[in-house]
């Protein structure tokens, strides 16, 4: 069987470009046929995609690839164990579709489309799990997903169409690499629907609108291709306004300072875009007044480590002295002892024991965020803040 996700076709109003076109709803019709450019992460996303299919058809893991590492694999095995979990939850008889492209056709809009990694139905139950696989670092969040819920409101049509019908669904995003590895949300079909109705469709109109607003922002110029290409006049006048509002004062009340943070980060984006430009341009052999292309200075290696360790030896240079012994980290320790800790109350309390974790120190983040908020105190003594 071919697994291959990288000839697939994309809507431009596709479920995983949600947060873009909700966002900014000229942003769609903007940037269709724009070919997207693959980064190193979204070629790596795609390739963890295709081998989790290729283990959950029970094929082997594709050999020859430079993302085949350990750690990938790992990553990737642990994403098929949380599904075969999942499935195992649901009660018998139930159906798994896997990389199923679904649609908005009983919605009125078949060109709204996406593929969904996992899907679970029971018949009996009437329950429906949509499982969405991420194989990135930073925690994504299952609550009020749009590309999640579009899948699944896809997921019920596409089971309609087949006279089955749903009556909960659970929204999972599995994400190896962080701490709780599966995020679920629960909520009713017909609460999912009201979203469809009271969101979803006005969001779409919006973007179909060939007079629809741009309107520039962090979350949705992230992944925008013209955003990207730095050529979006609606982005850098936006970027523009906000340093003229705020280029004259010097001291900013905290509601100001709180306004203006979000779009310090879009700024950020403008400037890393406009500095990509510059490099690519050099890249392709172009001009830039002023700059030229260079190579990064580069540390020293040993080109063959057992040669200059030999080498070394022969030179009277105590084994100790030539070489370093490091103990593996933790979480490398949790994956070599991962069997062993499963069941073992005191292995597990014992091997905790062992772990610090160092005070972090303070940055900022929303307050929506998970971390608590650090008080600080003045000392009375010498009015110093302490953290
Ligand atoms: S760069 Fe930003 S403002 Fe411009 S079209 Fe894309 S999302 Fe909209």
């Amino acid at each position: 069987m071919n697994v291959d996700h990288s000839s697939r076709e994309h809507s431009i109003w596709s479920s995983s470009a949600w947060e873009m076109w909700s966002r900014c709803p000229a942003s769609a019709l903007a940037t269709k046929g724009i070919e997207r450019t693959d980064s190193d992460a979204s070629l790596r996303g795609t390739w963890m995609h295709e081998q989790a299919e290729r283990l959950s058809r029970k094929l082997s893991i594709e050999k020859g690839s430079g993302y085949n590492t350990p750690d990938n694999l790992e990553q990737i095995q642990r994403a098929v164990d949380f599904v075969e979990q999942a499935e195992i939850q649901m009660v018998e008889d139930s159906e798994m579709f896997l990389e199923q492209r679904v649609d908005l056709g009983g919605w009125g809009h078949s060109d709204v489309y996406g593929t969904a990694d996992v899907i679970l139905y029971n018949e009996h139950t009437g329950m429906l799990h949509v499982i969405d696989y991420k194989f990135g670092h930073t925690p994504v969040k299952v609550e009020d997903n749009g590309q999640l819920r579009i899948y699944a409101l896809g997921a019920i049509g596409f089971l309609e169409d087949r006279n089955r019908f749903t009556s909960t669904v659970k929204i999972s995003i599995v994400q190896p690499m962080t701490k709780a590895g599966i995020y679920t949300d629960v909520l009713s079909a017909d609460e999912l629907k009201r979203w469809g109705k009271e969101v979803l469709l006005p969001a779409i109109q919006k973007a179909k609108d060939p007079n629809a607003p741009f309107l520039p922002g962090e979350k949705q110029c992230k992944w925008c291709p013209l955003s990207l290409s730095s050529s979006c006049e609606a982005q850098t006048g936006r970027v523009l306004s906000i340093f003229d509002q705020y280029k004259e004062k010097e001291d900013l009340e905290p509601d100001e300072l709180g306004a203006l943070l979000p779009e310090l980060d879009l700024m950020e984006m403008w400037i890393a875009a406009k500095r990509t430009l510059a490099l690519t341009t050099l890249e392709r052999g172009g001009d830039v007044a002023g700059y030229k292309l260079v190579r990064k200075i580069t540390r020293r290696k040993w080109m063959d480590e057992e040669k200059a360790e030999k080498w070394l030896a022969a030179r009277k240079i105590p084994k100790e002295e030539r070489t370093v012994t490091k103990v593996i980290s933790i979480s490398q320790a949790e994956k070599k002892l991962r069997g062993v800790l499963k069941d073992n109350a005191i292995l597990t309390r014992n091997f905790e024991k062992l772990i610090t974790r160092p005070t972090g120190v303070t940055t900022m983040a929303p307050l929506d965020d998970s971390r608590e908020a650090v008080i600080v105190q003045a000392d009375p003594l010498t009015d110093e803040f302490m953290i």
